[in-house]
């Protein structure tokens, strides 16, 4: 996409506005799959969560994609999108028996990370094949800045509870069909990865009838030109040369599943805003846009950087800018960041919008959620309308309060 394009659909469309560009959502699942061509059965699993738009989940689904859900309604959204109940995996955490029990029902692959839970299940329905959640627990170095699976998370079981695990598999005669983890941390050091993917396939071998590991996901993706980012391609030559070796050794050619979310469309989004006014204060200058945490969050709730264009002025003398939104509270994008000179009723463009961003957008401050449009073919297609005063308002019950 060139600026060009982004600008004449912030003309078109109006701003705030999020923008996804198709053909990098592609180039990204093709660049994960190339990378794992030595394996035979590679299920990429698109994380909803990131973003949930429907068409979104189509283009992924027609490039073979599956999905990985986290709630119900995630499930329920992929099947609107077209997608197969056998395409999808479900990994709650924290959820009813009811929930969980409902997912079964419409036939997607369950994945369960908690011991109690497992043995309810396990009572309830034997015949139903589970997929279990392990924390691997892995330190690498003694540093627990690059640990995967810290002991305390709440997520996973504690590989140190295999035991009690096995126990409830054999008591209840259930049927574990996969073995799963996702550490949530990014992967940077590929041997530190692979560490924890050994006690994967150390547990795996207490498991006669699987059918897929699941390495989850973890994909660092670029905020910039200098930042770091995952060596795909090295992790896919070494992680796929030791699961071939691991399936010679298990005597059966399973499927490996990768759940990414962030490196299939954190790239392909940008968030644009115009900016209200440029103020001035006795120490930084503020560009004020029309746009805060209600839209776009993950600057002040996971302090992540991202990059901010001047696309109205690209060229223009570069300056440091604070840049904050609307919202009555503390909403800052960026602090002193380095943007070229910046007008009043300038188009900003916020890069890697598209994981984790408009998901999070809220009504605080009773704004409405903008709109999303797909670049695609070449065209802007808008797959979202911008909220309406009537959306806002539209659950609320005027009760009888004589
Ligand atoms: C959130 C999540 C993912 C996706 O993580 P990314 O960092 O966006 O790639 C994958 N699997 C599970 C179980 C998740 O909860």
């Amino acid at each position: 996409m060139k600026i060009d394009d982004l600008i004449s659909i912030s003309q078109k469309f109006g701003s705030p506005i999020y923008v996804y560009d198709a053909a990098l959502i592609k180039s990204q699942y093709k660049k994960l799959s190339d990378a794992f061509s030595a394996v035979e059965n590679l299920h990429i699993k698109y994380a909803v969560k990131a973003l949930s738009n429907i068409n979104i989940i189509k283009i992924l689904n027609s490039l073979g994609s599956g999905l990985d859900t986290v709630s119900l309604q995630e499930v329920l959204i992929g099947l609107e999108a077209g997608v197969k109940p056998n395409e999808i995996i479900y990994t709650p955490n924290g959820v009813s028996l009811d929930e969980i029990e409902q997912v079964v029902e419409l036939g997607v692959q369950i994945n369960i990370d908690n011991l109690d839970v497992l043995e309810q299940f396990g009572a309830q329905y034997p015949k139903v094949p589970v997929c279990i959640r392990i924390n691997p627990h892995i330190m690498a170095g003694g540093n627990s800045k690059i640990s995967v699976g810290h002991i305390d998370s709440k997520f996973g079981i504690s590989i140190h509870q295999l035991p009690h695990l096995l126990r409830i598999v054999k008591n209840t005669k259930m049927n574990i069909n996969g073995v799963h983890m996702h550490t949530g941390s990014d992967i940077l050091d590929i041997d530190v990865f692979l560490q924890a993917a050994e006690i994967l396939f150390d547990t795996a071998k207490s498991f006669s009838n699987l059918e897929f590991l699941d390495f989850g996901s973890g994909f660092k993706v670029p905020y910039g030109p200098n930042d770091n980012e995952t060596n795909i391609k090295e992790l896919g030559e070494k992680l796929s040369k030791r699961f071939n070796n691991f399936c010679l050794e298990y005597g059966k050619k399973l499927n490996l599943t990768f759940e990414p979310g962030k490196f299939l469309v954190s790239q392909a989004g940008y968030f644009l805003t115009t900016v209200n006014s440029v103020k001035q204060t006795t120490s930084t200058v503020f560009a004020q846009v029309n746009s805060g945490f209600n839209h776009f969050i993950r600057p002040m709730l996971y302090g992540s950087k991202h990059r901010i264009e001047n696309l109205s002025n690209p060229s223009g003398r570069e300056r440091f800018y604070t840049v904050v939104g609307y919202i009555c509270e503390t909403d800052t994008f960026a602090s002193n960041a380095k943007i070229s000179e910046i007008s009043e009723g300038d188009i900003l463009c916020f890069h890697n919008a598209g994981a984790y961003c408009f998901n999070m957008a809220s009504n605080y401050n009773s704004r409405l959620r903008p709109a999303e449009v797909l670049w695609h073919n070449n065209t802007a297609k808008l797959i979202r309308k911008e909220e309406t005063f009537k959306d806002l308002i539209k659950n609320q019950i005027i009760a009888d309060l004589d």
